[in-house]
């Protein structure tokens, strides 16, 4: 127990150091050691809901992925020193990011791979967009926060990812220019948008948090066969911001 609250207190006082400099760019000992944190407290709740998930483990290149990306970069200022918790943390406008498990493991339920094309949408801070980024070949991420999409854009181009497409608009329309997807990634919740699942590749999967009629939300996997027929699957009851059907 003592031990446990000396841990703690340690990682309290390595979070309030680290990451008031501007200039911290992650390579530091403090922030790898807060993200080598956040990777076994996602590993350690990857194992607690491999019930209901069926993934005992994460993919190594997804860890690799979740222990490479800034998320202090991704967060405002005054919670940075939070980043690498594992809980979600509000952004702009009322929107969250994800928890960091949730981020891994929606990635690992996807199955990426290098050659594909990933659609998200949902690109709040850019965050999950990011993750992705190393294991994909292109991400086309949807925002419908004007604000939210441009700010995310610059955030990514700071930190040079150049696969990553945003833009402003209405997830429910997808983006049938860039069309058809390996795999969709929904990270607001609420019903299954007919004209995504027409714009997924066969053999592609989308995941996405629909509303129940208990007023919860299932994390739910969508998996289109080659022959097009859907097979789904309910993951993990979870919570997200709702996905915000546009007037038009
Ligand atoms: N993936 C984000 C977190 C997303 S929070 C990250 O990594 O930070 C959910 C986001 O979905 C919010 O920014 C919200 O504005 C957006 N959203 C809600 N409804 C939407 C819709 N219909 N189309 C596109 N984005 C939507």
């Amino acid at each position: 127990m003592v031990k446990r609250i000396i841990l703690l207190l340690m990682i309290a006082l390595v979070s309030f150091s680290i990451i008031d400099d501007p200039s911290e760019d992650g390579a530091s000992e403090s922030v790898q050691y807060l993200r080598t944190n956040m990777l076994k407290l996602i590993i350690s709740e990857t194992k607690r809901t491999a019930v209901y998930t069926g993934i005992t483990e994460l993919r190594p290149d997804i860890l690799a992925a979740m222990n490479n990306t800034l998320r202090h970069k991704f967060v405002p200022k005054h919670l940075q020193q939070y980043a690498y918790d594992n809980r979600p943390l509000p952004i702009a406008h009322n929107q969250t990011i994800s928890q960091p498990f949730i981020v891994a493991i929606m990635t690992q339920l996807i199955n990426p791979q290098a050659s594909d094309t990933v659609l998200e949408i949902g690109s709040g801070s850019g965050y999950q967009a990011a993750v992705l980024s190393s294991l994909v070949a292109k991400v086309f991420s949807i925002e419908i926060i004007p604000e939210l999409a441009q700010h995310a854009e610059i955030t990514l181009k700071a930190l040079n990812y150049s696969n990553i497409t945003i833009r402003t608009g209405d997830g429910y329309q997808g983006w049938p220019e860039q069309a058809p997807f390996d795999s969709i990634i929904v990270t607001a919740g609420g019903d299954i948008p007919a004209k995504l699942i027409a714009q997924l590749k066969p053999g592609g999967t989308m995941i996405i948090p629909v509303n129940d009629p208990y007023g919860n939300q299932q994390l739910t996997l969508l998996e289109k066969d080659n022959q097009g027929v859907l097979k789904q699957s309910k993951v993990l009851p979870v919570s997200f911001v709702p996905l915000v059907k546009s007037d038009h």
